[in-house]
């Protein structure tokens, strides 16, 4: 490895509930399919937070958590030839698919049975080098050398899928759960023509002016019942009981959609919250094309994120910053400070 080093720092889940140790570990090398890419900035996702506290179940260990990778191709399998050394990479959640089961002919490769999640069952970005197959990398513009911008490859995209999911026709749109996805979505949102109202944790006033600020019509508590009607809503954020709450909000024939991997259980509630044709849906991963689409949109209605960075050492500090909701918007590592 000409020009490279042999070791790297990572930071390491060595056991689910502890936190993660900063580690010297030889840097990996890729296969023919693979490419090796130096990071420059790796998002922080609730995702993380929930591999690590056990809520999501057997993960790869010792795991090198992140999924939402900046980098730059350092070194290419002998396979490759979609990229080269020094191209802008970026690496989400989805790190393969089989392309060979029911569900991947169908196009639903997010649903994959053979797949392989970046940052959970395989190695991801909180390090200074990771590894990524060729196929599940995609080229990104100039623009993504900054590196406020990696919370867009996961927090942007499942946001936008779950965006995806809603009628065309629907205007006033609920979201429940106002961090990175949501104001990311919001600004795309809000340039097409859609209002927003933002639920946030009761009496969280700085997450409701922070919805304003980025474009949001009405901000209030989760509890709060809102102005109006609302044709659909997406909850982002991992409490159960936000869905008998968003279907109450929600008008006739409205969708709610589940935006998150995982969800406190869900309380029973009575048939008439769902009654009169409101759909009740969760989105799970996201396929190539949506992260294609996505930044297609992006392209249109260019967005801005709210970013709190933190060194690859300080990961830690960061996942306790966005469990306990002390900082608003997004969560980037950066590698090289
Ligand atoms: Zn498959
Ligand atoms: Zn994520």
């Amino acid at each position: 490895m000409i020009g490279l080093p042999e070791t790297m720092h990572a930071m390491v889940l060595e056991r689910q509930g502890q936190p993660l140790v900063y580690k010297e570990l030889p840097v990996p090398l890729p296969s023919s399919a693979q490419v090796l890419i130096e990071v420059i900035a790796c998002g922080v996702c609730r995702t993380d937070l929930h591999i690590i506290d056990a809520e999501l179940p057997h993960p790869k260990l010792p795991l090198i958590p992140g999924h939402e990778i900046i980098g730059r191709v350092v070194m290419t399998g002998t396979g490759i030839t979609r990229f080269k050394n020094d191209d802008l990479v970026g690496v989400a959640w989805l790190a393969y698919a089989c392309g060979q089961c029911k569900y991947c002919l169908q196009g639903h490769e997010n649903l994959c049975s053979n797949t392989g999640f970046t940052g959970y069952t395989v190695d991801g970005g909180y390090a200074e080098y990771t590894l990524a197959h060729e196929a599940f990398c995609f080229p990104l513009s100039r623009e993504f050398y900054n590196p406020a911008k990696a919370p867009l490859l996961c927090a942007g995209i499942i946001g936008y899928r779950s965006y995806s999911m809603l009628p065309v026709a629907a205007w006033r749109i609920g979201i429940y759960g106002f961090g990175a996805a949501a104001h990311i979505l919001t600004q795309i949102a809000v340039a097409q023509g859609k209002e927003i109202y933002a639920f946030t944790r009761a009496g969280d006033t700085d997450a409701q002016q922070f919805a304003l600020r980025v474009g949001a019509t009405w901000a209030g508590n989760s509890s709060d019942v809102p102005p109006q009607k609302l044709d659909a809503a997406i909850i982002f954020a991992p409490a159960g009981e936000l869905i008998p709450k968003a279907l109450a909000d929600t008008d006739k024939a409205g969708v709610v959609v589940c935006g998150g991997i995982h969800m406190s259980p869900i309380p029973s509630f009575p048939y008439n919250l769902l009654w009169e044709e409101r759909v009740l849906r969760s989105v799970a991963n996201v396929t190539r094309q949506d992260i294609k689409s996505f930044l297609d949109a992006i392209t249109q209605v260019p967005v801005t994120t709210d970013v709190t960075f933190f060194s690859l050492k300080q990961a830690n500090e960061a996942l306790t910053a966005l469990k306990n909701g002390t900082v608003y918007g997004a969560i980037v590592l950066l590698m090289n400070s």
